[in-house]
């Protein structure tokens, strides 16, 4: 996210921000801020909150200020891939933070190294894409931006801070979200709306595709690309998973939208059944919608340990595994003698799932009929979605029977790419549905390596 707050300290806001931003990264947080003549950063592994100290603030002056938490999708889980990342270049000083994936940055990063003598500090993509920015043709902070437009393939939604100014800029089919708010004489731009609403800040409007913002001697410009939005590929997976349920995207309230998904799964995918229960938090709105559609009652029925992080954003399996464990109990008053209808948002390695639906039947359910409010997960995500590589993908590698069996459910029911489709009025606005359907929407020519730009061990 980043701020401009006249006449505040601009990393204090961005610091209450990170916090409704927590869930789309967890493993570094950090935090640029700039007032008006030099570039000052705090980066650090760990949760928002354990990664600043009230000190180290004393250093992070002025109105202009961008943060950033991390899931890694480009590079390893480690301190030099902490964003925003400062980088120095014909420009001059410039911080980044950065959400996606961009696929061709092993080629950018040779002919940035061989053309500029860029020296890289970190393992990211997003290094990539600030020096390039530091460096770009143009006069202009939106030409520069145009110019990368133009270079980078994949997915960008980004802030960035000069001494002088604050950038953002999301990529020209939208893949990632980025919104804009007001926040009294100032600007808020952050990846999720709810991080607009911790700060008291009004939500204006989304950052279009192709938009570029620039922030300079307190007014805000906007351009956008010729090129921008006329082919639109919003994540869809936001819409089923990621995003918050408070926050607003692609014009509706992500918790409306999972709603109705969880209604059409019903309509889908009928069930004699007693009870319908969500994996929570982010399946609790589709079993509702479940729910109200199938006239089945919802109920709790599995208490989530709020304390233990995302599983299937933790950077390797033998954490996801201790995450699953810790993550979940049942109510057996609730669940006992009962044939359960259980919504879960999405299955992508399969890991979770046998292990909540033996818990549920050691609680004493009678039946457990698995719904899953998103279709099969079959296809990688090279977008900046850290799903699993083909082999991992249990949808890849096994059919509904097979998986039904896999994880111990009763029955087994998949939302359809057209159902989902219909509810989110994807075919007439345009999203990336290609973890489902494998149409990606830029040219994918290899499998993406997570690790590309690791440097060789000597
Ligand atoms: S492949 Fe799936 S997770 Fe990745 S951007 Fe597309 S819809 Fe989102």
């Amino acid at each position: 996210m980043g701020v401009y707050a006249p006449g505040a300290e601009a990393s204090r806001l961005v610091f209450f921000g990170l916090f409704a931003l927590q869930h789309r990264g967890q493993e570094s947080a950090g935090i640029a801020a700039s007032d008006g003549h030099s570039i000052t950063i705090h980066a650090s592994m760990g949760l928002v909150n354990q990664s600043f100290r009230e000190s180290d603030f004393t250093h992070l002056r002025g109105d202009l200020a961008i943060g950033h938490t991390r899931y890694s999708t480009t590079g390893t889980s480690q301190q030099c891939n902490a964003q925003p990342l400062l980088v120095n270049g014909q420009h001059g000083r410039l911080a980044l933070a950065h959400n996606g994936n961009v696929i061709n940055s092993p080629q950018l990063k040779r002919q940035l190294q061989d053309q500029w003598d860029c020296v890289f500090n970190s393992t990211t993509d997003s290094e990539v894409i600030a020096h390039l920015l530091a460096n770009a043709p143009g006069q202009t902070w939106e030409e520069r931006m145009f110019s990368c437009m133009r270079t980078l393939e994949g997915a960008f939604s980004l802030v960035a801070l000069t001494p002088y100014g604050l950038i953002a800029a999301r990529d020209l089919l939208g893949i990632r979200p980025l919104c804009l708010g007001k926040l009294n004489d100032g600007w808020v731009i952050a990846s999720e709306s709810c991080a607009l609403e911790h700060l008291g800040a009004t939500y204006m409007r989304e950052v279009e595709p192709g938009e570029v913002l620039v922030i300079e001697n307190g007014s805000l410009r906007s351009a956008v690309h010729t090129s921008g939005g006329r082919r639109r590929a919003l994540c869809v997976f936001e819409l089923i998973y990621f995003a918050r349920p408070d926050s607003i995207m692609d014009g509706g309230q992500i918790h409306s939208v999972r709603q109705a998904l969880g209604a059409q799964l019903a309509r889908e995918h009928p069930v004699d059944a007693d009870l319908v229960i969500g994996v929570p938090d982010s399946s609790t709105a589709a079993a509702v919608g479940y729910s109200r559609q199938s006239g089945i009652p919802y109920s709790e029925g599995l208490v989530k340990n709020r304390y233990v992080g995302r599983t299937f954003i933790e950077p390797n399996q033998r954490l996801r595994d201790l995450g699953v464990r810790q993550k979940f109990n049942p109510l057996p008053d609730v669940i006992s003698g009962q044939r359960l209808v259980v919504v879960d948002d999405s299955i992508v390695r399969g890991t979770t799932t046998p292990h909540v639906v033996s818990l549920l039947r050691r609680a004493g359910a009678k039946e457990v009929h698995l719904r899953v409010c998103a279709p099969p997960i079959r296809h990688p995500c090279y977008m900046g979605v850290d799903m699993a590589t083909r082999k991992e993908l249990i949808a890849a590698n096994k059919t509904e029977e097979e998986i039904r069996q896999f994880i111990g459910a009763d029955t087994l029911g998949y939302l359809s790419v057209e159902g989902l489709m219909q509810v989110v009025g994807g075919r007439q606005k345009g999203f990336c549905d290609a973890c489902f359907t494998g149409n990606y929407p830029v040219p994918i020519q290899l499998e993406w390596d997570k690790l590309a730009l690791e440097e060789p061990e000597e």
